[in-house]
């Protein structure tokens, strides 16, 4: 009686609920557990009080799997909760994004470089109290940055100091992660990788003026995007200057055996560096990907203005030529960097040109990385194992055993044979309370891009 009292969902969920019996058995599924291992058929699952359990509990209810495969909740390393509205200018999707996020399967996500710090914290706390459906949020810090040019959405900080004390003062609102940014100082960036292991969190950049070598000898703990933004190539780079697109069309031509991306790999491998793979983001910069990306469901999620915008402008006057040969060094390279040993994290990163929104953008990544030769199994450990891993958490989520928290989703198929069943998806577990991903999606038609 007592248990059944905690675990009764808040009323501001019901809508969105589809199971919350204290105890659960799902029966005859395929199993993928996340850790890479085969698939396991006809399998059964037992939830108890929001845990994976080892046997069934007194007066569980039954659910047939028949034909649906279950797999770990997704963990989503490069996750905003902001969305571009253009010009420089980022919207919180404090309504839409933690819904979509959920519907899709991403039970957790870090934030990744945050917008507005305190909408963030206040949405993780709401879904930690249960009154608002969302994934399991992993906050990271505002974006540690100096002169940025192109937005007055980043704080622009000045000097090591500056960087140090917005890196203490976020750690205490609750951050547990930061993000450093394009416009810095090499003394900045690891003024700031110092203060944050001083707070035991890590620390992650999408750097520009400091090059991946440089910054792994710094002591940064990841890397955001991989290569499509590491300047370190670029013939006439200048320390501590970020030269992003003349330095895109150089890499874009070097060749995959290249010896000193090979060089590069073998620096963030020899200090575990993992890097966060975010294909979706770049793949719908290409006119094919763009296309891909806006599927019916995603145009329903646009609002007017936003889909409107979009449709006009998507390409943003980039030269389509390298986004396409960067595109294809970018999988080969996460490729050779995991075969060498690297650990590779993944995210949608919901920003670019507007295509890739949460949630639907997580499972293109997952598809992307099997465009990029990944088995579906690794692509899938990538998207759940190795995220839980780099946070510390794999003692409770992403993958498959008794005793972890039930973060699960249901897909209809094989995602095995055929990676694209991951979109099909018909229910979301977290903590054991089953979501009904349609209803969440209908939630927020026509709200990305306003809220
Ligand atoms: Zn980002």
């Amino acid at each position: 009686m007592i248990l059944a009292l905690l675990l009764a969902v808040d009323a501001a969920l019901q809508p969105f609920v589809k199971f919350d019996a204290p105890a659960l058995v799902l029966e005859h599924a395929r199993v993928i557990d996340g850790t890479g291992a085969p698939p396991r058929d006809d399998q059964t699952l037992f939830i108890a009080n929001g845990k994976l359990a080892s046997q069934a509990a007194a007066g569980a209810q039954r659910i047939d799997l028949t034909g649906r495969t279950v797999l770990p909740g997704l963990v989503g390393m490069h996750d905003h909760l902001f969305y571009p509205a253009g010009g420089g200018v980022f919207h919180e999707m404090a309504t839409s994004f933690p819904r979509l996020y959920l519907a899709a399967g991403v039970t957790t996500i870090r934030t990744t470089g945050s917008i507005e710090p305190y909408t963030d914290i206040e949405i993780k706390r709401d879904v930690d109290r249960g009154v608002v459906p969302g994934p399991k949020i992993w906050i990271t810090g505002p974006y540690l940055e100096g002169e940025i040019p192109w937005t007055q959405q980043m704080h622009r900080l000045h000097g090591a100091a500056e960087f140090r004390r917005t890196v203490d003062y976020w750690a205490d609102q609750g951050a547990t992660s930061f993000k450093l940014y394009n416009f810095l100082k090499l003394d900045e960036l690891s003024a700031a990788v110092d203060q944050a292991h001083k707070r035991r969190l890590k620390i992650t950049g999408h750097l520009c003026s400091v090059g991946f070598t440089e910054a792994a000898r710094a002591g940064i703990d990841n890397l955001e995007h991989g290569l499509w933004v590491d300047t370190e190539f670029y013939s006439k780079k200048k320390p501590g200057e970020c030269a992003a697109r003349e330095a895109l069309a150089e890499t874009a031509e070097l060749s995959a055996t290249d010896p000193r991306l090979e060089a590069l790999t073998q620096e963030l491998v020899k200090r575990h560096v993992a890097v966060t793979s975010t294909l979706p983001v770049f793949d719908a910069l290409a006119e094919a990907g763009f296309r891909r990306a806006l599927s019916p469901a995603v145009l329903e999620a646009l609002s007017t203005d936003t889909r409107a915008r979009l449709l006009s402008n998507h390409l943003g006057g980039r030269s389509q030529e390298t986004v396409v040969k960067m595109n294809k060094l970018e999988m080969a390279w996460e490729r050779a960097f995991v075969k060498a040993g690297g650990t590779l994290l993944a995210g949608c990163d919901p920003t670019g040109n507007g295509a890739v929104l949460a949630g639907y953008g997580d499972q293109r990544g997952v598809e992307l990385l099997v465009e990029a030769g990944f088995t579906p199994l690794e692509a899938l450990r990538i998207a759940s194992w190795n995220g839980a891993q780099f946070l510390g958490q794999e003692q409770r989520i992403g993958s498959i055993a008794p005793g972890k928290d039930a973060d699960l989703v249901v897909v209809k198929g094989d995602p095995s044979k055929e990676i694209s069943d991951i979109e099909k998806v018909e229910v979301v577990f977290k903590d054991g309370v089953g979501y009904d991903p349609q209803k969440l999606v209908d939630s927020v038609r026509g709200l990305v891009g306003t809220r």
